[in-house]
C-alpha cells in the first residue's frame, strides 16, 4: 500500500527522521514517499548562533547547509522536498496545507510529523527567520551591528543568553560594553547553583557586567540607541539588544485542540499528538521535554523507529519514550570556558570546552543534512 508521510520542518528532528525513513523502513516499504515541508532551502546550525553573529567567527558556509543534495540519492519517487511553510492541518482529511511560493497546496497524507521546533518572539537569527535568503541576511544584519556596536545588553539568564554573553565578553570584554540582564541572583537557574555561581565568575572575568533580580518592562528602539526599561523603573540603553528568552514552540498553524496552554503539540509517549492514531511530532514543537537539541535528537530517532512499526504492520513494536528528568546541559562561556549540569553532576569547564566550546559541533552540520548523523547519534 501506498504510505506518504509528510514531515513538516526540516530541522535537526524533521532531517533526523526523514533520512532515517528512507534509510531503514523505504526497503521493507517500497510504496514509502516521504514529503519534507520546508520553508529554508538551508538547515541553519542554530547551536553555533551564539558565536556565529559575531562577524568572522563562521563562515557561513559552515551555518548553513543546503538541505536538497543529502537526499539526492533517494528515487523521487519516494522522497520529495516542498520548499514552503505549512499554515494549517485537517486531521480529519488527512490534509497538510502548505503555502508555496503564492499558491496554497493540500498534501494528503497517512503519517504526518510536526516538528516545526520553536523561536523567540523577537524573530532574532539565532533560530531560522523564514526563507533561507531571510536567515542569512538577518545574521549579516546583526553580525555588521556587533562589528560597530560599543555597547550591547542581552536579556535572559539561561543557556543562550549565558552563551551569547560568553562570546560577546571573550571577544569584546575590554572594547564593548556587555550587559546580561537576569531575573534572579544568578544565570542558568534550573541548574544547581553551584554551576550558576560558576558562569556568573566566568561571565565576570571576561568583563560582562551581570545586571540580577531584574526584568526588562518595555523596550524603545527608536532613536539611535534601544533604550530599556527594568522591573526597578530605571532606564538604561545600548546600540544592540538581544532578548534572549521566552522561546514558543512554532505551532500557530495547528489546530488549538492539538496544544497545551503553552502552545505546546500535546504528545503522548509514544510521540502521537494525543488522540490521533496518525500524527506524531519531535523535538522544540512537543510538550515531551524540554527544549534542547539533546532531547530532538533522541525523540526523532526514537519516533522515526515507531513509524517503522506501523509502516511495516507491526504496530505491537510501538514503544513508549521514558522523557530525561534531570538536567543534561553543557554551557560555553567563550571559546576556553565553560560549566554544566549532566543528571545531578556539575560538568567541569575542561570537559564542556573540548566537547562543545571549540567548534560548536559545527563540524556535525555536513552529516546530518547527508544523513550520517544528527548531532551525538548517527542516523
Ligand atoms: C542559539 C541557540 C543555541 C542552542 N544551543 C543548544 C545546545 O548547545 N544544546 C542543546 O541541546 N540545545 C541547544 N539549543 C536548542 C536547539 O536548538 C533546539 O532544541 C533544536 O533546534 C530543536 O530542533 P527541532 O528540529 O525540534 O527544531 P528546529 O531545529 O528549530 O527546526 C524546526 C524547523 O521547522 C521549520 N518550520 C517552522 N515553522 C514551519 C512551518 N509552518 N512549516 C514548515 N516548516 C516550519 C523551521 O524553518 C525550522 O527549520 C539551542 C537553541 C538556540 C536558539
Amino acid at each position: 500500500m501506498a504510505e506518504t508521510v509528510v514531515i513538516i520542518g526540516a530541522g535537526y528532528a524533521g532531517i533526523g527522521t526523514a533520512h532515517k525513513l528512507l534509510k531503514y523502513t523505504k526497503p521493507k516499504v517500497k510504496q514509502l514517499k516521504v514529503i519534507l515541508v520546508s520553508p529554508t532551502t538551508h538547515h541553519y546550525w542554530n547551536i553555533a548562533a551564539v558565536r556565529g553573529i559575531l562577524p568572522g567567527e563562521f563562515a557561513d558556509s559552515d551555518l548553513f547547509h543546503p538541505i536538497e543534495p543529502g537526499f539526492e540519492h533517494y528515487s523521487t519517487n519516494n522522497f520529495e522536498f516542498m520548499l514552503g511553510a505549512a499554515t494549517g492541518i485537517d486531521p480529519t482529511t488527512n490534509s497538510v496545507y502548505v503555502t508555496v511560493a503564492t499558491d496554497i497546496k493540500t498534501i494528503t497524507y497517512t503519517h504526518l510529523v510536526i516538528a516545526t521546533g520553536s523561536s523567540y518572539p523577537g524573530r532574532l537569527p539565532f533560530t531560522t527567520v523564514g526563507t533561507y535568503e531571510d536567515s542569512i541576511n538577518a545574521l549579516h544584519y546583526l553580525q555588521s551591528n556587533v562589528r560597530n556596536a560599543k555597547s550591547i545588553i542581552i536579556a535572559g539568564g539561561g543557556p543562550t543568553g549565558v552563551e551569547t554573553a560568553g562570546e560577546l565578553g571573550y571577544a569584546y570584554g575590554d572594547s564593548k560594553q556587555i550587559t546580561l540582564i537576569i531575573e534572579g541572583d544568578k544565570p542558568l537557574p534550573f541548574l544547581r547553583p553551584e554551576v550558576g555561581k560558576t558562569a556568573a565568575l566566568e561571565l565576570e572575568r571576561l568583563q560582562v557586567k551581570i545586571v540580577r533580580g531584574l526584568r526588562v518592562t518595555s523596550v524603545d528602539d527608536t532613536g539611535d540607541k534601544t533604550s530599556i526599561t527594568l522591573s526597578d523603573g530605571k532606564t538604561i540603553a545600548a546600540d544592540i539588544y538581544l532578548p534572549l528568552y521566552g522561546m514558543r514552540p512554532n505551532s500557530s498553524f495547528l489546530p488549538g485542540q492539538l496544544m497545551d496552554d503553552r502552545g505546546n503539540l500535546k504528545l503522548d509517549r509514544t510521540l502521537r499528538a494525543t488522540g490521533l492514531k496518525n500524527v506524531w511530532g519531535a523535538g522544540d514543537v512537543g510538550n515531551v521535554e524540554a527544549k534542547q537539541l539533546i532531547y530532538a535528537e533522541r525523540q526523532a530517532l526514537h519516533l522515526a523507529d515507531n513509524l517503522d512499526a506501523v509502516l511495516t504492520g507491526n504496530p505491537e513494536n510501538v514503544k513508549k519514550l521514558k522523557p530525561t528528568a534531570t538536567p543534561q546541559v553543557f554551557v560555553t562561556i567563550g571559546k576556553k570556558k565553560g560549566t554544566g549540569q549532566y543528571n545531578w553532576i556539575k560538568v567541569p569547564s575542561l570537559v564542556v570546552n573540548a566537547a562543545k566550546g571549540k567548534t560548536l559541533f559545527t563540524e556535525k552540520a555536513s552529516g546530518l543534512v547527508a544523513g550520517r548523523n544528527i548531532v551525538r547519534s548517527s542516523i
